[in-house]
């Protein structure tokens, strides 16, 4: 493989609210020079992106980027320089299908976890969308700082809640009130707090093995006792790093350490430089292609509609696949057919983040359209291969959408199946009553539905609950499909491709039918 295909690292962070995602971010784009003191993010972006073509782009169209990729160059030995594009995936109140959508753009993830509250809900289910890829996971354990769970309790609940094999990469000496450092596990590096912050500055000591005596040097006798019994015990109890396993994302290396203290930030970022996989291949309709490949292929997983309703001005966030972008190229998306010149994309950057002129395989491309461009496009330079294994994932809040105009059926049917393209929400439409259905998957889009489809459609709606929870795409068995829609025909529907949906009442209702009905399969998800 050549430099110019192995030198990406596309990842993003997974995690439940709080965990310290953002604190995180902030620490490993400071490792990577791309912000050069915590919190001055703001201050110094101001005067530069005021220069910057893209920050024009940001402002004319009102459609904010700024933290939708970021990206930062390092050079670590044996891989030489490294472009790292870390993918962010929105949480809090602008959970969407979109967080879930821009893990089917990287090629790895850190998993981070908070040490009191070990794997949280959310997590769980942006991990679910990892596995489905088998996207291979780091976990990052942070807030040893802070009294957290017995590292050995962390440990096992995530192989057990997640079905992994996990291998400690680090360990740390004492938590809370006692946290004295974080052994390093692969190097034999021992890193301490200093100063009254008790942040890590640099104080590193190096050891041959936990057993070296210069380490009581280092820690209070009671914190070394408990480190090689904890630490040792750890070793002998699980497996040893194999790369192939954690890139296959059957196991996970666990680092422990504190994103705000930056303990074992280093470590994280040097395991996505090593170990994690440059721009892996993408399934196609035509087999596999790999980023090696000469032609610009590339995928839209992301669609961001501009907050101003009097433009209709979208970004599609396009993950290149293979070939070499240039500005000004051609390219054909598929739900096209003819090709667009693609003058002014977004290409996110170093510091200056101004537009660049190339991008390749692991890179992404912000381009304007107006609403030409859907998720799950391919673009590419010949317009032969589609990009397969892009998901809808099944909603988790659905509603009827009620008019206030009945008159208007038209224009909300066809409010809806554009918005639904789009990637905004998805549309059912039961078999039986008149009210259409909509699903998504965070609460922020239902607003964001309700505005645009006044704003761009003049369609007054409002939405009422639904009696459904959930919705599964049935496959399977034909004929038992068939007898399964026929007495069920009150939970059914279709989706905007005529495809029959199962809409539950509750995650136990998709349990029960499937229990009942094993030769139906009820998918959480629909390739697109
Ligand atoms: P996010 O919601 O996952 O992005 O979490 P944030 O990064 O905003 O962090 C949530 C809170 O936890 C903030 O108050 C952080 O200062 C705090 N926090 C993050 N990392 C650490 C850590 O390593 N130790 C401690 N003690 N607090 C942390």
């Amino acid at each position: 493989m050549n430099q110019t295909t192995t030198d990406r690292r596309t990842f993003a962070i997974i995690s439940h609210p709080d965990a310290g995602k953002t604190t995180l971010t902030e620490k490993l784009l400071l490792k990577g020079g791309a912000i050069h003191l915590a919190g001055e993010v703001k201050a110094r972006g101001q005067a530069r992106r005021a220069r910057s073509d893209w920050m024009k782009i940001e402002q004319q169209r009102g459609i904010s980027v700024t933290s939708s990729v970021m990206t930062f160059h390092r050079s670590y030995e044996g891989e030489g320089d490294l472009t790292f594009n870390l993918l962010d995936t929105p949480g809090h109140e602008d959970f969407s299908e979109d967080t879930y959508r821009t893990l089917t753009a990287v090629d790895s993830a850190i998993m981070v976890i908070d040490a009191a509250k070990g794997i949280e809900a959310q997590t769980r289910k942006l991990f679910e969308v990892c596995r489905l890829r088998d996207v291979p996971i780091i976990t990052f354990v942070n807030k040893v700082d802070r009294e957290g769970r017995d590292a050995f309790e962390l440990m096992d609940e995530v192989a057990d809640m997640l079905a992994l094999d996990v291998c400690p990469m680090s360990w740390p000496a004492g938590m809370g009130g006692e946290f004295e450092g974080v052994y390093d596990l692969v190097t034999n590096q021992l890193h301490k707090p200093t100063g009254p912050s008790k942040e890590f500055e640099g104080d590193t000591s190096q050891h041959s093995g936990l057993d070296d005596p210069t380490l009581a040097d280092r820690l209070s006798p009671r914190a070394l006792e408990r480190l090689r019994e904890e630490a040792g015990l750890a070793q002998a109890a699980y497996p040893a790093f194999d790369i192939e396993a954690y890139r296959a994302g059957h196991l996970t290396p666990i680092f422990f350490g504190s994103a705000l203290k930056q303990f074992g930030v280093e470590e994280v970022l040097g395991g996505i430089a090593h170990y994690a996989p440059p721009p892996r291949p993408q399934p196609s309709d035509d087999g596999e292609i790999s980023a090696e490949g000469d032609e610009v292929t590339g995928f839209v997983f992301k669609i961001q509609a501009n907050m101003d309703p009097q433009h209709r001005d979208r970004v599609a966030f396009m993950r290149m696949v293979s070939g070499t972008f240039k500005r000004g190229m051609k390219l054909t998306p598929s739900g096209l057919g003819k090709p667009i010149a693609i003058h002014s994309p977004i290409l996110f950057f170093a510091q200056d983040r101004e537009i660049a002129d190339e991008a390749r395989p692991g890179d992404i491309i912000g381009i304007p359209n107006h609403g030409t461009l859907r998720v799950g496009d391919t673009l590419s330079e010949k317009n032969v291969v589609r990009f397969t294994g892009l998901p809808n994932f099944a909603p988790e809040i659905l509603r009827r959408v009620v008019l206030r105009d009945p008159t208007k059926t038209k224009q909300l049917r066809k409010a809806l199946d554009d918005l639904s393209e789009e990637g905004v929400i998805q549309v059912f439409y039961p078999e039986i009553g008149a009210q259409w259905v909509i699903g998504v998957v965070g609460q922020l889009q239902l607003e964001v539905l309700i505005s645009r489809l006044e704003a761009e459609y003049k369609v007054d709606a409002y939405l009422e609950q639904a009696p459904y929870d959930t919705a599964r795409w049935l496959a399977g068995d034909a004929a038992k499909v068939e007898a399964f829609m026929a007495i069920n025909k009150g939970s059914l529907a279709k989706d905007r491709d005529g495809d029959p949906v199962f809409l539950a009442k509750s995650a136990w209702d998709v349990g029960y039918q499937a229990e009942r009905n094993p030769d139906v399969t009820f998918s959480a998800t629909k390739e697109r």
